[in-house]
């Protein structure tokens, strides 16, 4: 026996060829409401112009600074637990902290008042440094054993503190929502970070997801080297290692286990040009 008998006769229209598909009013309705939503994502997109004063940029950012923040608290212990959880070592995670805390005290990244925290991740084998938005920034142990020195370090995690300071991941956010539409407006338009109860959403969840797999885009790595160059300089390390950290990846590269840094930021031999242009041009860097 047929199943298709079964089916109510408009339910089988819709299941019919295309052609037998009524075009009436319904299907208009529907294509009207689909330009409203489409119209509506891209004028949200484009009335959320924000000027940043760090880098003196204007960019497309619909969260607040305060959302940011939360939104990269409550991811961090889930990105610690997928690079093995913190470092257990207080002297590295010493280090690390030091380093990251001189950056922000003694540079242009001060003026963005980020919560900055920095962490050692205990994973050995993955060599990679991130940075969630707001402020968490994160290096693994298995970068961390590859660096020479307290200036590559600096670099390291200068180039992090740029993408908080660029608001490079709310950018990306900004982004998404006008690719989905307004899935993520209407959650982000409820979140509140000072109400516990609209932070548990399953959206919030899909958002915190969404950050941790983030990859920017060549431009934001390109910007985040530019102001990573800056803001150790201005705190007094010595840029040109920067170079090196890049020639250190590259050499990584060519093992048996390239470092996910490099799947996560673009080609570094590309990017030594770039960074020697930042040194020569320091002047040009956010005060
Ligand atoms: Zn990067």
């Amino acid at each position: 026996m047929s199943y298709y008998r079964n089916i109510p006769y408009n339910m089988r229209t819709r299941l019919g060829p295309r052609s037998a598909r009524p075009a009436g009013r319904s299907g208009c309705i529907r294509y009207v409401l689909a330009f409203a939503v489409a119209a509506i994502a891209i004028i949200s997109y484009l009335g959320s112009k924000t000027f940043n004063p760090v880098t003196g940029e204007e960019q497309y950012i619909n969260i607040s600074r305060e959302q940011e923040i939360a939104l990269g608290v409550q991811a961090a212990p889930e990105m610690a637990a997928q690079y093995g959880g913190l470092e257990p070592d207080p002297q590295i995670q010493g280090i690390v902290n030091q380093i990251g805390d001189n950056i922000v005290g003694n540079s242009a990244a001060r003026q963005s008042e980020y919560p900055f925290q920095f962490y050692a991740l205990a994973d050995n084998q993955t060599v990679n440094a991130f940075a969630l938005p707001g402020g968490q920034v994160f290096i693994t142990d298995a970068l961390l054993g590859l660096l020479e020195n307290q200036d590559q370090l600096a670099g390291v995690l200068g180039h992090e503190i740029g993408h908080v300071i660029a608001r490079h991941a709310a950018e990306q956010i900004a982004k998404q929502q006008l690719t989905e539409g307004l899935t993520g407006a209407v959650v982000l338009a409820t979140y509140d970070p000072n109400d516990p109860s609209t932070q548990r959403t399953a959206q919030v969840a899909m958002l915190i997801g969404q950050l941790i797999n983030l990859k920017y885009g060549r431009e934001d790595e390109l910007e985040a080297d530019h102001l990573g160059v800056c803001l150790m300089a201005q705190a007094g390390y010595d840029p040109n290692q920067m170079i090196n950290v890049m020639q250190i990846l590259d050499a990584a590269s060519q093992g048996m286990r390239p470092p996910e840094f490099l799947s996560t930021h673009p080609d570094p031999g590309n990017r030594v040009g770039e960074i020697q242009n930042s040194i020569q041009n320091l002047e040009s860097c956010p005060q």
